[in-house]
C-alpha cells in the first residue's frame, strides 16, 4: 500500500525546501533547490508556473510509492485571512496578489494549504515541545527579518486580515531609516540578521558574520544589538503573558549566539514580578527540514478540519 503523504514546501528568498511528511510527522525525499533557479522569466515563465512544473514533476517522481492526499506550502509573505491569497512578498518576484491555493489545486489536482512559513516553523514546533490548546505561546524567529507568531485557544492568531503577529513592524520612537514592508522606524530596521549584517560590514570587517558572535560577543554593539532583539519580544511577553516562548531563527542559531545576553535583556523588560519570574523560554532546533515538517504537521491538520466540516454540513443537510 502507499504511503498517505502531504507535499510540505517551504519557500524562501534563497531556497526551497520540499518533502513528503506522512501522519507520524516522518519526513521522505527532502529536496533542496535554489530559489533564483525558478524565479520570475527562467524558462520564460513565471514564479507560480515555475513551481507548480516542480512540484508537479517531484509529485509524479514519487507516485509509485507515495499517495499524495495534499500540499501545503509555506510562504514568506502576508496570506489572506482565508489562507488561499497570497497578498504581498518584499523578497520573491511574482508573489503578490496570487490566488496560489486555486492555482495549484488546478493544476496538481490535490487540496491545498497555504500559511505564513513562520506559522510553519512554529506548527513544527508546538508538536515538538508538546505544547497543546490549553496554552499560550510565542513564537520569535529571527532570521533576516523578524518572524512572529502566537498561539492563543489552539490555534494561531489570525487577526481581521490575516495578518496578525507582524511583531517585526512594532514603531520604534527616535529610529530612523525606512523598513522592507515600506514604514518609517519598525524595530526590524535594527531586531533583524539584515542589521546584524550590515552592523558587521561597517564594525567588524575582520570577520566573516558567521564568526561574529565568537569573536565580539561582549562588544558593547553585539549587546546593544542583542538587547534591540529582546525588546519586541518582551512586548510581546507583556502583552500575552505567555506559558511559553519558543525562540528560533538563523540568528539565534549562529555559532556562540550570547543565549544568556539575551535571556538577561529579556527579563529586564519583561514585567516585575510576572510574567517575568516564571518565563519559560524554549529553543527551536536548527534544522533545515522544519519548514517543511511543520507544513506537513498544519496541512493535515487543515485537511482533518475539512473533512470534519462537510461531514458537519452533510449531516445538516
Ligand atoms: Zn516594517
Amino acid at each position: 500500500m502507499r504511503i498517505q503523504c502531504i507535499l510540505g514546501m517551504d519557500i524562501g528568498g534563497t531556497n526551497v525546501r520540499a518533502g513528503l511528511v506522512d501522519k507520524e510527522n516522518n519526513l521522505y525525499h527532502f529536496r533542496i533547490i535554489n530559489t533564483q533557479s525558478i524565479r520570475e522569466g527562467v524558462n520564460g515563465k513565471s514564479f507560480v508556473e515555475n513551481l507548480s512544473d516542480r512540484m508537479e514533476t517531484y509529485i509524479e517522481t514519487y507516485e509509485s510509492q507515495f499517495e499524495v492526499v495534499g500540499v501545503s506550502v509555506g510562504f514568506p509573505s502576508t496570506i489572506d485571512k482565508s489562507r488561499r491569497v497570497v497578498l504581498s512578498t518584499p523578497n520573491i518576484q511574482g508573489l503578490d496578489n496570487v490566488p496560489i491555493a486555486d492555482i495549484l489545486e488546478k493544476r496538481l489536482g490535490v487540496p491545498v494549504y497555504v500559511n505564513r512559513d513562520v506559522n510553519m516553523l512554529f506548527y513544527r514546533d508546538l508538536r515538538q515541545f508538546h505544547i497543546d490548546g490549553s496554552c499560550i505561546a510565542l513564537g520569535c524567529y529571527i532570521g533576516t527579518g523578524f518572524g512572529n507568531a502566537i498561539y492563543v485557544k489552539g490555534e494561531i492568531l489570525l487577526g481581521k486580515n490575516g495578518v496578525a503577529g507582524e511583531l517585526g513592524h512594532i514603531p520604534m520612537v527616535g529610529q530612523r531609516g525606512r523598513c522592507g514592508c515600506g514604514n518609517e522606524a519598525c524595530i526590524e530596521i535594527r531586531a533583524s540578521g539584515r542589521y546584524l549584517e550590515s552592523l558587521v560590514a561597517k564594525e567588524f570587517p575582520d570577520v566573516e558574520i558567521g564568526k561574529v558572535f565568537t569573536k565580539y560577543a561582549d562588544h558593547p554593539l553585539i549587546e546593544e544589538f542583542i538587547e534591540y532583539l529582546s525588546i519586541p519580544i518582551a512586548t510581546e511577553i507583556n502583552i500575552f503573558d505567555p506559558d511559553y516562548v519558543v525562540l528560533g531563527g538563523g540568528i539565534l542559531q549562529m555559532e556562540n549566539f550570547p543565549v544568556d545576553t539575551l535571556e538577561k535583556y529579556i527579563v529586564r523588560h519583561s514585567r516585575k514580578p510576572y510574567p517575568a519570574e516564571n518565563l519559560v523560554l524554549l529553543y527551536s532546533e536548527a534544522a533545515q527540514e522544519n519548514g517543511v515538517v511543520g507544513a506537513g504537521i498544519y496541512g493535515f491538520a487543515a485537511r482533518e478540519q475539512e473533512n470534519k466540516d462537510s461531514a458537519y454540513r452533510q449531516k445538516r443537510a
